[in-house]
């Protein structure tokens, strides 16, 4: 269960450079008898060049380069299949070192782009609505695994990190029950000498867990929060998310209250619509409630409906209504129209249904 760590990547023999820091390069220098000013360069290939293999450090001398390939991996995840949609978004599976499997979504939307990532392989909160959550929990992603999603996106796209990269956590797992590596990743990922992409730019969607959300507000610097409310009274939240048993709407909105937001940050709230469970016009009414307590918007999301969930999506009447009331109540709200519908859009629908084949 989630009140327990989730397993690790079990390490291999040989190290993995793919996702070390600039401390654990210098150490992998140190111990290869070579001064500290190759783990900036290791550093600079790895993150800022995001090179794949070690031929292509050509700021390293020949010799060095082979005692590295002798001792040390250089394994990025892979992409083992991608799936294109009609709007312009690609899923891709990745696969890890040790055969597991996880999504990303890459979405262009004009000059700027938007990474989905996963946080960990499968997951365990359980929500009744979620594919990834009828997997269960395999393990956490480490920190490399969750960076190199970026790594392989921005390379299989062509990206210069100069370019509006945004991130959200949002794929397969739930990222605050995979703190550390989160973080670590985190890191990584806002390193001005590596990718360079700002933290405001990075979102982390969390179902809930309350004192990982209490860890994360004592972070800094930090990603910004969305927290998946799906359901506006306890009854219906806990049947279709389990960690509500532990910590309910009014235990939600108080660490909400307290999470200690920059100027002008707010925390995005994302409504799943589930038809006749969760789209009701007194929930939309008690989610405008629940969104005037603190810095808010709202993202609705109607259902993307997979296999076996037993869920529909709303008809398209009533998500215009209900954006119409927040709207009305002065509450800053927006639909994500699922992009990737047609590639098996929403979070771990593309790794199961290849599961099943
Ligand atoms: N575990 C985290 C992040 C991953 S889920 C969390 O729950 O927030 C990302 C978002 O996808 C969540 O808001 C979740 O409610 C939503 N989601 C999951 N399955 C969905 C589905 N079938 N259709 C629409 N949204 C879904
Ligand atoms: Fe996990 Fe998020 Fe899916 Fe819930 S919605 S099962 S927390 S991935």
């Amino acid at each position: 269960m989630w009140d327990q760590p989730a397993p690790e990547l079990r390490p291999t023999v040989r190290p993995n450079a793919a996702g070390m820091d600039l401390a654990e390069l210098k150490a992998l220098v140190a111990a290869l008898g070579e001064s500290p000013f190759r783990a900036g360069q290791l550093h600079h290939g790895l993150y800022r060049m995001r090179w794949t293999s070690w031929e292509q450090f050509t700021n390293l001398s020949k010799p060095l380069r082979a005692r590295l390939e002798a001792e040390v991996d250089l394994a990025w995840p892979a992409i083992q299949e991608s799936a294109a949609s009609g709007d312009g978004s690609t899923k891709h599976a990745f696969l890890m070192t040790d055969g597991a499997l996880v999504e990303g979504v890459h979405m262009p939307y004009g000059k700027r782009t938007t990474l989905c990532l996963s946080s960990q392989v499968g997951c365990a909160m359980g929500c009744t609505f979620c594919a990834t959550g009828l997997m269960g929990i395999k393990r956490n992603l480490s920190a490399g695994e969750i960076a190199g999603q970026v790594v392989a996106m921005l390379n299989a796209h062509g990206h210069g990190t100069e370019e509006a990269v945004n991130l959200v956590f949002m794929g397969m797992g739930e990222p605050l029950h995979n703190l550390d590596n989160l973080m670590k990743a985190f890191a990584l990922l806002t390193d001005p000498k590596g990718l360079g992409i700002a933290p405001w730019r990075i979102t982390v969607s969390t179902s809930g867990l309350v004192t990982g959300i209490q860890r994360l507000g004592a972070c800094k610097p930090r990603p910004r929060l969305a927290l998946s409310l799906n359901a506006t009274t306890d009854d219906y939240r806990s049947r279709i998310m389990p960690v509500n048993r532990v910590w309910n709407l009014e235990a939600l909105a108080t660490t909400l209250e307290t999470f200690p937001l920059e100027s002008g940050e707010r925390i995005t709230l994302e409504y799943v619509l589930l038809k006749d469970v969760t789209d009701s016009l007194e929930d939309g009414k008690r989610l405008a409630a629940f969104a005037a307590r603190f810095p808010a918007k709202v993202n609705l999301i109607p259902f993307n409906p997979h296999e076996g969930s037993g869920f529909e999506p709303p008809t398209e009447e009533r998500v215009g209504e209900l954006c119409g009331l927040l709207a009305g109540r002065g509450i800053t709200v927006s639909v994500r129209r699922s992009r990737g519908q047609d590639v098996a859009g929403a979070c771990g629908q593309l790794v199961r249904e290849r599961g099943k084949a």
